[in-house]
């Protein structure tokens, strides 16, 4: 009955009809999981979905469980089953944020009904996350761990980044978790000063690695980062850099909390850096709600006013880059609660490992 309620917490606060369209949106709401619907939501609390005939026996099997859901099965030409959706309406707001231009232009057009730009109605609900949902992010953020935790063998197999990135999803499958949409980040030495570096034939070499990695559950995402020195003394000048991010990483995790502003954690973390000198070689927000989509609301950026609420799950990832010698994220999934946050993620956070 989950579906039920997240349908009329949508509807209740909706003022005009509004077609959902994003896929994680449809997912959250009535439980599909193909690649082509929209969600016609009105005020009133009914709804009715609208997909192809390759998904008329799910959507079925879906809407029969909605007391107040409908469903319209298009035909071979998907605008005219459109125009039967959107027959009386003037006006239908679309999810600006997951429409494309031509998609709005092409409604007006064949339907005769105006697109109204809304954004976010259904990721703000999102975000409060039930206690399933959050039992999927454990699980997901298990798997992770899972797969750090079998790094050392890993490594023993792997000669190139790309080795360990597939050593690392294959751990996370064994571990029951589903291949998320995003490859491993296996950075090794200098290349880690690149945020978003992709793993490579680079051999891993001894000294600097950088993680980045998750895997889904469910449907719902886990997202870690570790950075390890693999053999020998480390560097000195990269103990320093790691110090100062694991520091500000412990700072930013311990501001997350209900109430308190994204902006302030993204303070909290940005200080610490401050204060080793490295604040302008971290270039990037402190870190993203994590659900059914990798990146979500609410986002830990500068500045930000948006204030965290119970049931949140975002990731607070400070990292320090120095262009051509190395760079160090640490990042963790944190759950805010009533009374404190949790950090999901468990994997050890020591720079050099053994
Ligand atoms: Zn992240």
């Amino acid at each position: 009955m989950q579906h039920a309620a997240r349908l009329n917490a949508l509807t209740v606060g909706l003022d005009a009809p509004l077609l959902v369209s994003r896929l994680s949106n449809l997912r959250y709401l009535i439980g599909f999981t193909g690649t082509n619907g929209y969600l016609l939501a009105r005020p009133d609390g009914t709804c009715v979905f609208f997909t192809d005939g390759r998904y008329a026996e799910k959507a079925e099997e879906l809407v029969a469980g909605l007391p107040a859901a409908s469903l319209l099965i298009s035909g071979t030409d998907m605008w005219e089953g459109m125009g039967e959706l959107l027959n009386d309406l003037d006006r239908v707001a679309l999810e600006s944020h997951g429409v494309t231009w031509d998609f709005a232009e092409t409604l007006r057009e064949k339907t005769g009904t105006e697109p109204v730009p809304t954004r976010g109605l259904v990721e703000e609900l999102r975000r409060a996350k039930d206690e399933e949902e959050v039992g999927c992010l454990r699980r997901a953020a298990a798997a992770g761990d899972a797969a750090f935790g079998a790094l050392a063998g890993l490594l023993e197999q792997a000669s190139t980044e790309a080795d360990l990135a597939w050593g690392l999803i294959g751990v996370m499958r064994d571990g029951g978790a589903d291949v998320a949409d995003w490859d491993p980040i296996v950075a090794a030495g200098p290349a880690a000063s690149l945020p978003h570096y992709e793993a490579a034939d680079q051999p891993l070499g001894q000294g600097l690695l950088l993680l980045d990695y998750g895997c889904t559950v469910g449907g719902y995402h886990s997202d870690m980062s570790r950075t390890v020195w693999l053999e020998g003394e480390p560097d000195d000048e990269m103990e320093r850099v790691y110090r100062a991010v694991a520091e500000s990483q412990q700072a930013g995790i311990a501001a997350v909390g209900p109430g308190i502003a994204c902006g302030d954690v993204d303070e909290a973390v940005r200080q610490v850096l401050r204060g080793y000198g490295y604040e302008e070689q971290f270039v990037h927000g402190t870190g993203h709600g994590v659900g059914l989509e990798i990146h979500e609301a609410p986002f830990l950026r500068r500045g930000s006013e948006e204030a965290l609420q119970v049931g949140d799950v975002v990731t607070v990832e400070p990292g320090v880059y120095l262009p051509a010698v190395g760079g160090v994220r640490i990042e963790d999934m944190v759950l805010v609660g009533a009374d404190g946050s949790e950090v999901l993620t468990a994997s050890p956070r020591e720079f050099v490992l053994r």
